[in-house]
């Protein structure tokens, strides 16, 4: 039963250490640490631990991060502004704005205004089209995580049915498109998904990317399938879960990642690795 748990935990620190080592090999190069800057406008208490959590990894990895948060009330002209002025400082390689943002601020026009060649979330306008026609390009962390999670666990890819329920343009619609890249045969679900049951058990590879607590059981997985949990919920209790009821597959799949311990450590690892890609990007 333990060698098939998928350890996000683990995989992210082996990788955590090959960006370390390429980090000086850059600094040693070019004189200077890559360097993340991360807005946060409000105190939302996940967003603070996400931006706490993503600094600190930095912080490990030899990446210089510097924070800027806002007041919750901030315009937008002014987070435009910050973000224009980031875009010209040659000293910021990349440039994260976290998620999500009060609803007096257009998301669409912060993420278009993030230049391409800093936007390590992945998220402008260019670098998903670049992702849509197979150029190289920053993939979202998340995916692009859970990808090199598949291919540290040698699965096979090309040729497998992947289901992904879930079509955010964070997860379910990059994560179909890197897939595929990889030549599985992809489909996506969605609350509308008729018999959604039938169609996951098509499943080789199952990805959760929902928000809904243990929602798929037994009855949505195939046997001997590989299962990813993108979901984080948080019980009446506090205890954190994801979308799959982990007890209940488990003994069913061939692999699955844990809640927590999976998909997320991936998710700031991939940040990494964008933000000494971009750094590279900036010394060209
Ligand atoms: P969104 O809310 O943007 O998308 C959820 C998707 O699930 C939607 O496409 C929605 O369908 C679909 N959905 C909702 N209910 C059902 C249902 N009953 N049946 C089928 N499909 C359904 O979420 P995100 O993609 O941003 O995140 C998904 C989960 O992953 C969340 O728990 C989030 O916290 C977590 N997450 C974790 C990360 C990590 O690093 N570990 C990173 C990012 C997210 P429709 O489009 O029809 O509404």
């Amino acid at each position: 039963m333990e060698s098939k748990i998928i350890d996000g935990k683990a995989i992210s620190a082996k990788l955590r250490e090959g960006i370390t080592e390429e980090t000086a090999r850059f600094k040693e190069r070019f004189g200077r640490n890559p360097c993340l800057a991360v807005i946060l406008l409000g105190e939302d208490p996940a967003s603070s631990i996400y931006v706490r959590m993503k600094g600190k990894a930095c912080e490990a990895a030899g990446i210089g991060s510097v924070q800027h948060t806002l007041e919750a009330e901030t315009g937008q002209e002014r987070l435009l502004d910050l973000i224009d002025s980031l875009n010209e400082d040659g000293t910021v390689d990349g440039i994260l704005v976290q998620l999500p943002l009060p609803p007096h601020i257009d998301e669409g026009l912060v993420l278009e205004r993030v230049a391409p060649h800093k936007d390590v979330d992945g998220f402008h306008p260019v670098n998903v089209g670049k992702l849509m026609i197979g150029h190289e390009t920053f993939y979202p962390c998340t995916p692009h995580g859970i990808v090199k999670m598949l291919e540290h666990e040698e699965v096979e890819i090309k040729g497998k049915r992947a289901v992904i329920i879930g079509r955010s343009n964070i997860v379910g619609k990059p994560l179909a498109l890197l897939l595929l890249r990889k030549h599985a045969t992809v489909t996506i679900c969605h609350s509308r998904t008729v018999d959604l049951p039938a169609v996951a058990r098509e499943g080789d590879i199952l990805v959760a990317a929902i928000g809904r607590a243990q929602m798929v059981g037994r009855d949505m997985v195939k046997e001997g399938a590989v299962v990813i949990d993108v979901g984080v919920n948080r019980l009446p209790d506090g205890k954190v879960v994801g979308d799959v009821l982990f007890d209940e597959v488990a003994p069913l799949v061939s692999k699955i990642t844990p809640v927590p311990g999976g998909v997320g450590p991936m998710t700031i690892t991939m940040l990494l690795a964008n933000t000494l890609q971009a750094a590279r990007l900036n010394e060209k």
